[in-house]
Parts: structure tokens; C-alpha cells; sequence
């Protein structure tokens, strides 16, 4: 490929935005370069589970003739890659599980209806952990996801593939959904910029249920301007999700200002768990200078209910979770494995059709919620999952927002914590107190350690994206972490 393509796919989508609009491009040139990348580089990385070549080169073609008609939308013609945990009319759903192989959903998600109205391109179905259950992507059930940095490194999950299929560019920008931190985990591994937006901010409508009561859509990009332009795209009431919220959204590229002179922003002691790797640790330092350096004041708060999260996260995730999955039984959804009676047809189905950590949910799920233990487990963890909130509720009576490490660690090597599944629930001990508590999450990388990259993340009240991404930008402007480009796309 020509050195051409390849300064193609480095755009970021505001400036594809610009030379789209400018017709120094076109949407079927940019999309044509994208394929040709993931041809060459996804058998390496394991981005996609499917890739939608012919959706993607009609929807661009569309896209050229409306930026042609002057109708172009900010999302006309950018190429993105969609978590399989989205439905999709035209292309197989199957968060990554046997039990969903060859499924096609009826119907659109709404952040995939959004996207594609405003002329969006649609490259393919990602990766992730099987039923968004992971911090890896290695649980997968077709393939694992390495990451870009480093090919025998994990890339995070479970949005592993959106996350790798950004920073190796092999997407603009892509969609995933962050229960307990994947969005944000996966960004930092990857070195993109990940946003989980509030709950109830993006619609969950079509997107496959984990834990209904944590689970929101957001997205990858790689610079927080694209993820803000992602989230204007996707954000906003929807009559479908219950949950969606009538808040109106503010316009968020207009947020971004640069300037967060007077800004408090707070530091909690309770965000250095043991276990944090030296590089993690200096890197998030010489951020906090470069915030002090912008004009911001820094703020020590308490967040005293915070080694209660992941516990609290572990009943009540893998509770909703034993929920939503009764769904897979073989009747309605998922491969049919018949048998002579009806519960052999299910105990067949979910016996083969659901990987060890789907089954291991489940069963702890199950547990949580038996008569007996419901109070015990359950309730107690709703509980304590109030007093998270509320940490949070009295912290934004003295800051503005809350810087944090994305988590304790650089990416690690793939298979160092498959057998060791509470390493591997540790990998998101920063991330979830955010989904607990329901608040707003952007993941920015912060500089690197050891050639890996380091992510900081900004948390904020809820529906305050416009604020984390404000201070997300300003902090993106200082230090051009996302020009370092991890070397599969540089010498794409
Ligand atoms: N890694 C966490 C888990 O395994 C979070 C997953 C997510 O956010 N979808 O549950």
C-alpha cells in the first residue's frame, strides 16, 4: 500500500470531518484504505469478528453522495467498528459466544440506528470477552485480541477489539459498551481515548444485556475531540430504554475549550491500590504537574467506600447476568442442541454454547440470588453500592471532577492471569466504582511505561461528560501522547 493509505487512516475523524467536507477526500477512498488495513494487519491482532466489506462500501458511497448534496452529518462517511455486543440488521451479533454463532438480530441497536442515519460506515463486528465477561478479551470464545503495542500483550477488555482496532488503525473510531470498566480499560492498554458516558446518557436498546443496572455504550477514539464527536452522535432519550434519559445533551465539542483555569479537580488516597506498577505510578504524577501547570487546583478527597467496589461489583454484575442469559436456552436464542426432553434441551445448549467465565457468572449470579442468600448478597451489596454513590455525591461538593489511573497496570502478557480469575477481576479496581456509581468515566492516555501505554481517567458528576471532556482535552493539548503510534500502524 502506498504511504498515501496509510497517512489516510492516521486522520483522526475531525480532520477527516474537514477534508471529507472539503472533498480533498472521499468516504469511499477513506473506507477502501481502512479494509485494506485490516486485511493486512487483523489476522495478527484479532480485532473483528466480522467484517462488513460490502455494508462498508455501499454506506460509503452513500456517504459521498450526500457530502456531494451538501447534507453531510459529523458522522457522514466516518468509518467505525461496532462491539459484537450491538446488534446489527445487516451483519451477525454474537458477543463472541458459541451460543449466539450465526445469530442475526431483527433489528437495529439505537446507537447503531443513530450512527447509521448520520451516514456513518460501518467496518465490522469487534471483539470482546464473551458476553462483555473479561478484562483480556481471552475469553472470546473464537479468538483473542492482541494488542497493538505489543503482540504478545493483552489489549483489555472486554472491549478488546474496538479498543485494538482504534490504536493499530484499523477503525477511526469504534463503539463499546463499559459494565465495569470496558471502555476505559481497554483504552488505556491501547493508549486511545475511551469514554463510559453516564448511565441512562446513551441508550442501551439492542445492545446484549450483561448487568442492566451498570451497563452503558461509549466510544473510542483517538483524540477526546473524535470521542466527543462519537457521543453527540449516540447520545440523547430514547423512547425504547427505560432507563435512556430526557437530560438534553449540551453540545460537547463547544466544551472544549482548552481552559480549566480555577478548576478543582480531586485526588483520592483511595485510588492506589497495592499492586500498582512504579511506571503507572509516575506517569500519573507528572499528569497531576501538568493539570497543576493548566491552572487547575488539585483537591484531596476520601472515597472511603472504595475497596468495597469490586466485591459490590462481583454480586451485583454477575447477578443481573444469571438474569439476562436465561435468555440463551436454545428455544428463542442460541444454537439448538435438541434432546429428548425439554431440560436436556437447555442443559445441552448452555453446556456447550457458554464459555467457563459465562458459566462461572452465572453460577455465582445464581448463588446471590437464591432464597437464603438474597439478603445476604444481593441486598447488602445494593447497599453498599449506595454508599459508593455517596462518596462520589459528597466528593462533587468540593471538586469538579476526579483524576484516577485507569488501572494498576500496564497491559499484561496474554495468558498471565487466565488462571487466576481474581487478578484478573483486580485489573478494573479503579474502573468500577464509576458504574457503581452510575457517573461519567473518559480513560486518556498519560504517557508510557516500559514502551506500554499509561492511561489516566477523568470521573464526573453525572451527565457532566461536557466537563471530563474539557478537562480531558486540555490535558490531550499539553502532552501529544496520541501522536506516538504503536508501530503495526506506523508502518502501515
Ligand atoms: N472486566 C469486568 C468484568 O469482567 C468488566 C466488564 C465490562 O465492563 N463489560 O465483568
Amino acid at each position: 500500500m502506498s504511504n498515501g493509505a496509510a497517512e489516510i487512516t492516521a486522520l483522526t475523524a475531525a480532520e477527516a470531518r474537514r477534508a471529507l467536507d472539503a472533498r480533498e477526500l472521499s468516504a469511499i477512498e477513506l473506507t477502501r484504505s481502512y479494509l485494506a488495513r485490516i486485511d493486512r494487519l487483523d489476522d495478527e491482532i484479532g480485532a473483528y469478528l466480522h467484517v462488513m466489506r460490502d455494508v462498508a462500501l455501499s454506506q460509503a458511497e452513500t456517504a459521498d453522495r450526500r457530502i456531494a448534496a451538501g447534507n453531510s452529518e459529523p458522522m457522514t462517511g466516518i468509518p467505525v467498528a461496532l462491539k459484537d455486543v450491538l446488534c446489527t440488521i445487516d451483519a451477525p451479533t454474537t458477543a463472541a459466544s458459541r451460543i449466539l454463532e450465526g445469530f442475526r438480530p431483527p433489528y437495529d441497536a439505537t446507537v447503531v440506528n443513530r450512527l447509521r442515519r448520520q451516514g456513518a460506515v460501518f467496518l465490522g463486528k469487534a471483539n470482546t470477552d464473551e458476553f462483555a465477561m473479561g478484562s483480556s478479551n481471552e475469553n472470546s470464545a473464537f479468538k483473542p485480541v492482541r494488542n497493538p503495542w505489543h503482540r504478545d500483550r493483552v489489549p483489555g477488555g472486554s472491549s478488546g477489539g474496538p479498543a485494538a482496532a482504534v490504536a493499530a488503525e484499523m477503525a477511526m473510531v469504534s463503539l463499546g459498551s463499559d459494565t465495569g470498566g470496558s471502555i476505559r480499560q481497554p483504552a488505556g492498554f491501547c493508549g486511545v481515548v475511551g469514554l463510559k458516558p453516564t448511565y441512562g446518557r446513551v441508550s442501551r436498546f439492542g445492545l446484549l444485556a450483561f448487568a442492566s443496572s451498570l451497563d452503558q455504550i461509549g466510544p473510542f477514539a483517538r483524540t477526546v475531540r473524535d470521542a466527543a464527536m462519537v457521543l453527540q452522535a449516540i447520545a440523547g432519550h430514547d423512547p425504547f430504554d427505560a432507563t435512556s434519559s430526557p437530560e438534553p445533551s449540551p453540545d460537547y465539542s463547544r466544551a472544549l475549550s482548552g481552559d480549566i483555569r480555577g478548576m478543582k479537580i480531586g485526588l483520592a488516597r483511595e485510588y492506589t491500590a497495592d499492586g500498582m506498577e512504579d511506571g503507572v505510578f509516575a506517569a500519573f504524577n507528572s499528569a497531576i504537574h501538568r493539570f497543576r501547570a493548566l491552572g487547575a487546583e488539585i483537591v484531596s478527597i476520601d472515597l472511603p467506600h472504595t475497596e468495597y467496589a469490586l466485591p459490590t461489583y462481583y454480586i451485583t454484575a454477575p447477578a443481573e447476568a444469571s438474569a439476562n442469559l436465561a435468555r440463551y436456552d436454545g428455544v428463542k436464542y442460541g444454537s439448538v442442541e435438541t434432546a429428548s426432553t425439554l431440560r436436556e434441551t437447555y442443559a445441552r445448549t448452555r453446556g456447550k454454547g457458554f464459555g467457563p467465565e459465562v458459566k462461572r457468572r452465572i453460577m455465582l449470579g445464581t448463588y446471590a440470588l437464591s432464597s437464603g442468600y438474597y439478603d445476604a448478597y444481593y441486598i447488602k451489596a445494593q447497599k453498599v453500592r449506595t454508599l459508593i454513590k455517596q462518596d462520589f455525591d459528597a466528593a462533587w461538593s468540593k471538586v469538579d471532577a476526579i483524576v484516577a489511573p485507569t488501572s494498576p497496570t500496564v497491559a499484561f502478557p496474554l495468558g498471565a492471569r487466565t488462571d487466576d480469575p481474581y487478578q484478573m477481576y483486580l485489573a478494573d479496581v479503579f474502573t468500577i466504582p464509576a458504574n457503581m456509581a452510575g457517573i461519567p468515566g473518559v480513560a486518556v492516555p498519560c504517557g508510557f511505561s516500559e514502551e506500554l501505554p499509561v492511561s489516566l481517567q477523568v470521573l464526573g458528576p453525572a451527565f457532566a461528560e461536557a466537563t471530563i471532556l474539557r478537562i480531558a482535552d486540555a490535558y490531550e493539548r499539553t502532552e501529544s501522547w496520541a501522536a506516538r503510534r504503536p508501530q503495526i500502524a506506523a508502518a502501515g
